[in-house]
Parts: C-alpha cells; sequence; structure tokens
C-alpha cells in the first residue's frame, strides 16, 4: 500500500526539482526508449551526474544554461542586477563543473553534457547522446 498522501508527494516533488528537471527528463525518455538503461544522480560519482551508465563508464548531464553558464549561449549570458550574488555564485557552479568533468576523466570515466537550450532541436542532442553512448570508450 502507498501510504503517502498527495500532499506529501508533491512536497517530495517540489524538493528534487532542481534534479529531475524537465531538459533531464526528455533526455532520460529519450534514452530508455532507445534501450539505455541507467542509475539516477549516484552521489558516488564526482559531480553526482544527471544519468549514469555503470557497464559503459559514461554520464550524462543535463545543464540547464543559465545556471551552468553556458558559454556563447544567448541563454548563459551573465545577470545584469546584483552581480554581487550571481557572480560568485554562478563561478562556483562552474568551477564546480570543470572539476567533477577533469576527477571522471581521472577515474577513468567519459562525461558528455547536454545543455538545456540544445533541446529546443531535440533530434541533434539526441543523437548527440545516442553518438557518444555508442562510441567505443576511450583507451
Ligand atoms: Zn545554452
Amino acid at each position: 500500500m502507498n501510504a503517502i498522501s498527495a500532499d506529501t508527494r508533491s512536497d517530495m516533488m517540489r524538493s528534487v526539482q532542481s534534479k529531475n528537471t524537465e531538459p533531464e527528463m526528455l533526455v532520460r525518455r529519450y534514452l530508455h526508449k532507445l534501450g539505455y538503461r541507467y542509475l539516477l544522480h549516484d552521489k558516488r560519482l564526482p559531480g553526482q551526474p544527471d544519468l549514469v551508465f555503470p557497464s559503459k563508464k559514461k554520464v550524462i548531464f543535463v545543464h540547464g544554461c543559465f545556471w551552468h553558464q553556458h558559454s556563447g549561449c544567448r541563454h548563459g549570458h551573465a545577470p545584469k542586477s546584483r552581480l554581487e550574488y550571481w557572480l560568485p555564485k554562478l563561478r562556483k557552479n562552474i568551477l564546480r563543473d570543470e572539476a567533477a568533468r577533469l576527477e571522471l576523466n581521472r577515474l577513468g570515466w567519459s562525461s558528455l553534457v547536454i545543455w538545456e537550450f540544445e533541446l529546443e532541436d531535440f533530434s541533434k542532442a539526441g543523437n548527440r547522446a545516442r553518438d557518444f553512448l555508442s562510441s567505443s570508450p576511450k583507451s
């Protein structure tokens, strides 16, 4: 029996909102349909990647363009006001992302970043994910 009330459940949903974002769900549904199986937000790995493919030693991050400051992207530009608040926060995100990818690499994992607004052209982003997963692991 599922004893969780609707209220509690929606509270739980809210609390994980930053993880199971709509862009992430798009990628997950797409890859799942292709037959890929993965772990989610594995805390044991640097950066807690969104999708983890243990047998392939590959991970995929689905990044929001703003929060992760997608460089050269119209959605990734820094905010124009309250810079003293935003800049250190966003810079920290960038450094954390870089550190996580370097550390994953050092541990023998390949990583791919899919940007939120790449998903506007889903076939392209989807192909990129598929190519990444089907390519042979690095030697
Ligand atoms: Zn972007």
